[in-house]
């Protein structure tokens, strides 16, 4: 068994701290002159093997400037990781939880030893400001901690409770599954990324591992800590590429055994849809495990403490220029309290500054042109259906440079059943709904048909209880903000079209990629 300390998770940076904010800086410029312009191959069988053609990583605030680039791998190189990954499995899953809960551990070591320069990496690549990056540092940090502990708990014959039987011995065991994908999304590059491969590890599978193509370089930095961290060849497989080509071919592949998926409704429903034909010489049916987008809404009721409101308003809205599957991208407001919530919401989101993440400002370019384009369409689509409040330009440019960026945009007394209301924009767009009164607010939070974060702001004890049973969302906040979900403390994943609510981050997590055997001795 592991000797370690009961899990904590990470504290966060306070960047109000003048030497906090010169130590960022020192590890934007050590970023800047060693790992900008870095390329990495891919890495199949612990072997670094480069492609013919390569993708690259582009600045969202300065589109001039190329942060790096990865290999491009082919359906060939993806053959080859799935054929080397079932060969380490021959040996990866016969090595004790605990054994393998220490490269995690390790891996987490050298993560926090390098918290700094993985932040840094993704205020370049993806446009992160200083503290958006540090808690997801953080979160990957905690990932690799909480998961590690977990897989105690699935150890050995017995692992899990069964009724006692005269004469016979009865006994349950969890067993890894065998070779799985993981697809992550560009959002949360490195803790997402990170606990998606971490997970299936650590209870004794082997994982190939397709990053974003946006965030190639900050996966192959926390790649090679995996690596360092004592992981044998074979067991993770790095393998940037485009997902409708690699992504593909391994999702329909017959020796996937499971898919593990983060991002977007419409790949994750295509995914679920391919893996579920089975192929020839298929043996098993692929276990698959999604979580998708989110059109989350946080309701204001008459009796709730403005000012905390707003708070939570402003920061779950814009963090990350929305980008988040758990932003608040509904603001639902009952009517008597409607003006002056609104009002301060507009001065308070006015006020962000837009800039770089470099230059730590709370609202940067949003990450790509084909996530700035289809922003700027759903601000023209809610200038058609709503009253614009604050924002709605694209300027596309900042202090002299090309970026994607995006004002802060709000739209008020937007009709429910909007457009701008109902779909995921995905950016810092927010569509802000008046209600009658709190059983309206209620229907209106429950209209669309993901699921997943959700805010109620009230004093009313008995209409929080009525929102814990009737809100339909996995993570359900009440008077803060609905994003910023914490590893073991707050488990993530949600309901309806948001996903399996697999719940990343929780007690259960590492048991979908586990089977169970029950297995008796009569004696
Ligand atoms: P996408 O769905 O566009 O991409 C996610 C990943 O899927 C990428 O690695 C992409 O590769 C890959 N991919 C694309 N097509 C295929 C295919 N046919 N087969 C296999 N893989 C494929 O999402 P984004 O990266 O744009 O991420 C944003 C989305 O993620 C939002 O909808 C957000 O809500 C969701 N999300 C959900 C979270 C949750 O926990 N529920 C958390 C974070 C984000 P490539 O880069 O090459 O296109």
């Amino acid at each position: 068994m592991l000797k370690i300390q009961e899990y904590r998770p990470e504290s966060f940076i306070d960047f109000t701290q003048a030497d906090n904010v010169a130590a960022y800086q020192a590890a934007l410029k050590k970023v800047r002159a060693e790992l900008v312009g870095k390329h990495y191959p891919l890495i199949i069988d612990g072997v670094r093997v480069d492609t013919a053609e390569k993708l690259e990583s582009i600045n969202p605030c300065d589109t001039s400037e190329i942060v790096g680039s990865t290999a491009k791998a082919t359906v060939d190189d993806a053959q080859k990781a799935l054929d080397g990954a079932w060969k380490a499995f021959e040996s990866w899953k016969k090595w004790t939880p605990d054994a393998r809960a220490r490269i995690l551990l390790k891996a987490s070591a050298l993560l926090k030893a390098r918290r700094l320069e993985a932040c840094a990496l993704m205020s370049i690549e993806v446009g992160k400001n200083y503290a958006e990056a540090d808690v997801e540092v953080a979160e990957a940090i905690d990932f690799l901690e909480y998961y590690a502990r977990t897989a105690m708990k699935y150890s050995g014959f017995g692992a899990a409770d069964t009724t006692w039987y005269e004469g016979e011995e009865n006994g349950l065991m969890f067993m890894p599954i065998g070779v799985g994908v993981s697809i992550s999304p560009w959002n949360f590059p490195c803790a997402i990324y990170l606990g998606m491969l971490a997970a299936p590890i650590v209870a004794g599978n082997c994982v190939i591992a397709k990053p974003a193509e946006d965030s190639g370089l900050i996966a192959g930095f926390v790649t090679d800590i995996m690596l360092e961290a004592g992981l044998p060849a074979g067991v993770l497989q790095f393998l940037p590429g485009v997902g409708e080509e690699v992504g593909e071919y391994l999702t329909t592949h017959a020796k996937t055994r499971f898919i593990t998926f983060t991002g977007s409704r419409g790949v994750g429903l295509h995914i679920n849809e391919v893996a579920a034909k089975v192929q020839p010489t298929q043996k098993w049916i692929k276990k698959v495990i999604l979580e998708l987008g989110g059109k989350d809404g946080m309701i204001v009721d008459e009796t709730a403490d403005i000012e905390t409101a707003v708070t939570a308003a402003v920061q779950g809205a814009f963090g990350f220029n929305g980008q988040k599957c758990s932003a608040m991208s509904r603001l639902i407001v009952v009517d008597s309290v409607y003006e002056e919530v609104v009002g301060q919401f507009v001065e308070r989101a006015g006020k962000l500054r837009v800039g770089t993440g470099e230059d730590n400002a709370n609202v940067t370019a949003v990450v790509n042109e084909e996530s700035f384009e289809k922003i700027g369409k759903y601000i023209g689509i809610g200038k058609g259906e709503a009253k614009l409040l604050l924002g709605g330009e694209t300027p596309g440019e900042h202090g002299g440079k090309r970026g994607y960026y995006v004002q802060p945009t709000i739209f008020g007394d937007v009709p429910a059943d909007a457009r701008i209301a109902q779909e995921e924009i995905f950016g810092p767009v927010i569509s802000v709904i008046r209600a009658r009164d709190w059983d309206h607010a209620l229907d209106i939070a429950n209209t669309t048909e993901y699921g997943l974060t959700g805010g109620v702001c009230s004093r009313d004890r008995a209409r929080l209880e009525q929102a814990r049973h009737e809100f339909e969302a996995g993570n359900l906040y009440f008077n803060r903000k609905i994003t910023g979900a914490i590893v073991g403390v707050q488990p993530f994943g949600g309901y309806n079209m948001s996903g399996t609510d697999s719940k990343a981050g929780g007690p259960d997590y590492l048991a979908n990629f586990m089977q169970l055997k029950t297995v008796t001795e009569r004696w």
